[in-house]
């Protein structure tokens, strides 16, 4: 196989060049919210690639690298960002890589690390790009850097029928991912919400959450055995289904962000695709009501594939239901067997908290397949939480962002309002007032995963210094009220300085020894969750 040329992506929002915003969709929306808020706002100039002075490439690719290393204007913008991209769109692009590899097999990738390894290159592998943590984002002052673009990598290499486990490269992006697996009957049953731009390899280093709340949601669920290289060699576990073999090499791969070695295939746990599915939408006049039937729900280990409680702001702003009630959306599906019975469970459970269901918002389908979770206030929601992003506010400054965790139930009615107050206390010092919403994403029998949105009020300059103050006092108030850093968003630069408070000092100075056996030159993701050597 020799390198193939993928759909482009966009170089300043998040999604495909195919689907960016005109520039007169972004002059609409910029006079419209110039208008609402009373201030003139002037979308940027998006910046073309090959308009781009970026900084002159340090590295010369030699003859036997070239079919398949780039140094050219869009290979170099595209990579110099995850997912955080409000510097593209005002065509900065202080720190690029110097070139970015799109290795098609193990030899070439084995080729591209040992030249990294052989003259200290800054080593930067790369899935979907879509961390919101600077996963992905060239580390400054370390040097030259290469970024390895795992793209190549993207079939489903066998299927196991009878343990029903597949496997799967690392590269391939989750629609594809699917769509292989759709012929067999198959699928992985893993959406994060970036699905559509992310990979399996990122996931797995970044041990992300799908958008099943209950039960088996994270990628740590799903993996059977991983192939990982590092510049110190190959490293492959044994397929099993379990083992009490010592502590579990998978788990130390899982989530170590590309620091320890490039995962370049999996063997995956995969199901049946459902068939039966079974939908309620729940009204709680207030959110602690709404909160408790889900911890009531959770812990009965009814295990719904959705249980997704929004806060009542929430609630209207992404159904337009604003009558300051909660909305609990509760799904179940499966392949094998009727919902119904475990719906009628959950309802319950949910009126005995004061819920209020009504029968047109109850909704099951008995094995024909058909989705449940499309139309009224669950429907609204859905269409919401799909279409992120969309590139009409790049560049325009707006204060908007979210943050994420898990707490356990002990803890979460003080935790919830000490981090709101932080946060809002934030929101109002640097962007003179805003809204904060909350929803969950998962939840478990012992705790919540809630999930924080914020909107800082306009204000023209000083976009980095408001985004840099809601954060940092969000995640001190996370830390301080006791729950983590990231449920599902991973580490990478951004989360660093909380992780370090986070994880227990001794464990910090194993992954170290560990990062010093796989990657002894300490080239693979400086900065990423350990302090490089
Ligand atoms: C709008 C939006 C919604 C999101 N929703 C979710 C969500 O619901 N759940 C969730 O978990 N996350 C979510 N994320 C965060 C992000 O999508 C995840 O962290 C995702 O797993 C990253 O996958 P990726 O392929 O894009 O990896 P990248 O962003 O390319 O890389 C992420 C990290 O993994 C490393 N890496 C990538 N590939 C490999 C590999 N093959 N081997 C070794 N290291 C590798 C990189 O070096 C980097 O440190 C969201 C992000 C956005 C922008």
């Amino acid at each position: 196989m020799s390198f193939v040329e993928k759909p482009k992506r966009s170089i300043w929002t998040w999604g495909y060049q195919q689907d960016e915003p005109t520039n007169s969709e972004r002059q609409k929306h910029a006079a419209e919210l110039s208008k609402k808020i009373g201030i003139e706002i002037i979308p940027p100039k998006i910046p073309l690639a090959h308009e781009l002075n970026l900084r002159t490439s340090r590295i010369k690719i030699p003859d036997n690298l070239s079919s398949y290393c780039f140094t050219d204007n869009y290979e170099r913008s595209l990579h110099s960002y995850g997912a955080e991209r409000e510097l593209a769109a005002l065509g900065k692009f202080p720190n690029p890589p110097d070139v970015v590899a799109h290795p098609s097999n193990e030899d070439e990738l084995a080729e591209i690390l040992d030249w990294c390894d052989r003259y200290n290159y800054v080593t930067i592998p790369y899935g979907g790009g879509s961390s919101v943590v600077g996963g992905v984002t060239p580390p400054e002052d370390k040097g030259p850097i290469v970024t390895i673009d795992m793209d190549q990598f993207d079939q489903v290499l066998e299927i196991d029928e009878i343990s029903r486990t597949a496997k799967i490269q690392a590269g391939i992006y989750g629609p594809e991912l699917e769509r292989q697996l759709k012929p067999s009957g198959h699928t992985l049953r893993h959406y994060p919400q970036s699905f559509v731009e992310s990979t399996l390899g990122g996931w797995i280093a970044t041990r992300s959450g799908g958008h099943y709340a209950t039960n088996h949601t994270h990628i740590d669920e799903f993996v059977e055995s991983l192939k990982m290289i590092t510049p110190s060699g190959w490293w492959e576990s044994r397929r099993l289904p379990g083992s009490g073999a010592g502590p579990n090499p998978d788990r130390i791969i899982i989530g170590s962000e590309g620091i320890l070695g490039i995962i370049t295939e999996a063997w995956m746990r995969i199901q049946k695709r459902p068939q039966y599915r079974a939908t309620a939408a729940v009204m709680f006049n207030s959110w602690e009501n709404g909160y408790d039937a889900v911890r009531q729900i959770a812990q009965a280990k009814l295990w719904p594939s959705n249980l997704r409680i929004l806060d009542p702001d929430l609630t209207a702003d992404s159904t337009g239901i604003d009558n300051g009630m909660s909305l609990l959306i509760i799904g179940f599906e499966s392949s094998d067997l009727s919902q119904k019975w475990p719906l009628d469970q959950a309802i319950e459970i949910a009126k005995s908290c004061n819920g209020i269901v009504t029968d047109d918002n109850i909704i099951i389908d008995d094995g024909t397949g058909a989705p449940t979770g499309r139309g009224g206030a669950i429907g609204a929601w859905r269409n919401a939480f799909i279409n992120v992003g969309g590139g009409l506010t790049a560049g325009l400054g707006m204060v908007t962002g979210t943050f994420e965790t898990a707490i356990t139930w002990d803890k979460w009615p003080e935790f919830d309002k000490k981090v709101r107050e932080a946060t809002q206390a934030a929101l109002n010092d640097v962007c003179g007032g805003g809204t904060l919403n909350c929803r969950f994403t998962h939840v478990y029998p012992d705790g919540p995963a809630p999930y924080y949105t914020y909107v800082g009020n306009y204000k023209k300059d000083g976009y980095f210094e408001q985004q840099d103050a809601i954060k940092k006092a969000a995640s001190d108030a996370i830390m301080s009220a006791g729950g983590t850093i990231t449920h599902h968003h991973a580490v990478g630069r951004l989360h660093k300085p909380w992780y370090d408070v986070e994880r227990p000092e001794l464990f910090a100075e194993s992954l170290k020894a560990m990062k010093k056996v796989c990657d002894p030159s300490g080239i693979l993701n400086p900065g990423v969750l350990i302090d490089p050597a």
